[in-house]
């Protein structure tokens, strides 16, 4: 029998939009990897550099899904299992997560390793949920894993070497390995559901061209405290409890009913997780809430997992209607707000709470270093603004991830925003509700401008040189 440690290294399938040709048609959606996936993978093969290791791919849908498989396989995968079938189609978080775990016990690994979220879905409730079914410690976001101390776990990875290109060996496996199919008779229930999809319009904006100085007498201009945009406030009121995780949550989302906080242990996801199911199984309240932090974002789907119940990640709202508890999600990027509601109890949700930052100062890839970076964070600091960034400033180590503004970094309701070097996109500007905004881009077509009220049109470099001079740096 073979003493190689087992890996199941679980990938999903992504489709993204139809992109628009040069010549004006449209061509067609395009499969790809999902982005954390390839990180899994780069991590995967990493620990088989160094290691005895064998590396099964898993994968759950439609048989188009067979070529991500086939991609892992041309890298160094050994072998590859692939679950489709029509009754799997819309399987929501809980239900992938319960038909992957059954996948996974016939593979008997020693360790899981999944992307840290799919860039379609975004929730990144599948590897917790995974690892509350299978009863295993949830490790998130390593930099690093000592496969001598391992247990049975289920791990994602925050960043790994770019994925290597497959070799001509790999091509020729890739070729010639079977990929085992799964093809379950049915499919579990899926707990939540999309009861409408709305898309947002967007809205344009032209922005006054100013000069470096004049955008830093705006940045100077003191903001009032009364600008931030209020978040709605609640409607119902019942008598079962909505229990606050880990967190004040304004009142709003929590729509009237008594609150009963609690505070996570100082403990493992997975002992957490336990924690919470044991004290949610004992007050059964209406509605489980918590901040979308990262920690909750692990906790929350395991303790739902472990409860059977489904759950929705990163609520900007909460409504009542009907009797109904509906949740509202962007998804596509923020294009769209999604209504969501959950047939199981109690309902479970992470909201995105807005911060206090009142003037934020964000950096972007465009600031084309680290230390340009640090030279944004001294400015902010003299002007009294919080620095942040972009998710692509932070995947190129200019910025930690606290600092990313979006979509899967924090939201906030700034008086004044400023984006230096950022593109616009819709993931970005999903992060920042209202406010004044002010963009620097050596690009008059970058999509930030039409959501901007003021813009200067220069290198980055050239304002931040002239903005130091200006504060005596
Ligand atoms: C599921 C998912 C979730 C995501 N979540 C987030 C999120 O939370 N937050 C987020 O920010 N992104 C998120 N993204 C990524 C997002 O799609 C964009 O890739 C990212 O926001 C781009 O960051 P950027 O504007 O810094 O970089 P780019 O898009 O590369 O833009 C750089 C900009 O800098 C300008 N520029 C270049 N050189 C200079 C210069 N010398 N001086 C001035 N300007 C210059 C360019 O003209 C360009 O407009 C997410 C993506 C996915 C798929």
């Amino acid at each position: 029998m073979s003493t190689k440690l087992r890996i199941v290294l679980c990938l999903k399938q992504i489709k993204t939009s139809p992109r628009i040709r040069a010549d004006g048609s449209q061509a067609s959606a395009a499969f790809t990897f999902n982005p954390d996936d390839e990180t899994a993978l780069e991590s995967a093969l990493t620990l088989r550099d160094q290691h005895a290791v064998h590396i099964t791919a898993l994968t759950m849908g439609p048989p188009s899904a067979e070529t991500v498989l086939r991609e892992a396989l041309a890298r160094g995968c050994d072998d590859a299992v692939l679950i489709t079938s029509s009754v799997l189609a819309g399987s929501d978080t809980l239900a992938t997560a319960r038909t992957l775990a059954d996948a996974v016990r016939t593979l008997s690994p020693d360790l899981i390793i999944c992307g840290r979220r799919a860039s379609d879905g975004d929730t990144g409730q599948v590897p917790p949920m995974l690892a509350g079914i299978l009863g295993v410690p949830f490790i998130p976001d390593l930099l690093k894993f000592d496969l001598s101390d391992s247990p049975p776990a289920v791990v994602t990875f925050a960043r790994a070497e770019p994925l290597r290109r497959p070799s001509i060996m790999g091509l020729r496996r890739a070729r010639s390995t079977a990929v085992r199919i799964i093809a379950p008779d049915a499919g579990y229930p899926s707990p939540t559901r999309v009861v409408r999809s709305t898309v947002l319009a967007r809205e344009v904006r032209r922005p006054r061209i100013l000069t470096p100085a004049d955008a830093l007498t705006l940045l100077m201009k003191p903001v009032g405290a009364d600008e931030t945009p209020e978040v709605q406030p609640a409607q119902i009121c019942e008598e079962a409890a909505c229990m606050v995780v880990d967190a004040p949550i304004p009142l709003a989302f929590t729509l009237g009913y008594p609150v009963e906080p609690v505070s996570l242990p100082a403990l493992p996801v997975r002992e957490s997780a336990l924690f919470l199911a044991g004290r949610i199984r004992r007050d059964a309240p209406a509605v489980v809430l918590a901040p979308a932090t990262s920690r909750c974002r692990a906790v929350l789907p395991y303790t739902a997992a472990l409860l059977g119940c489904g759950m929705t990640a990163d609520c900007t709202g909460l409504r009542m209607e009907q009797g109904e508890l509906v949740q509202i999600r962007p998804a596509f990027g923020g294009d769209v707000l999604a209504e969501i509601v959950t047939s199981t109890r109690p309902v479970i949700a992470t909201v995105r709470v807005p911060d206090a930052a009142r003037k934020v100062l964000t950096g972007g890839a465009g600031l084309g270093s680290r230390g340009m970076f640090e030279r944004l964070i001294r400015i902010a600091d003299r002007l009294g603004m919080e620095c942040c960034a972009t998710r692509a400033a932070v995947d190129l180590g200019y910025a930690d991830y606290a600092r990313q503004l979006g979509q899967s970094g924090r939201i906030v309701t700034p008086a004044l925003y400023a984006g230096i070097g950022v593109s616009g996109a819709p993931q970005h500007l999903a992060g920042i509700h209202g406010g004044t905004r002010l963009s620097v881009n050596i690009d008059r077509t970058a999509p930030i401008l039409d959501v901007s009220d003021y813009a200067v049109l220069m290198r980055a470099e050239d304002v931040l040189a002239e903005w130091e001079e200006l504060l005596g740096l």
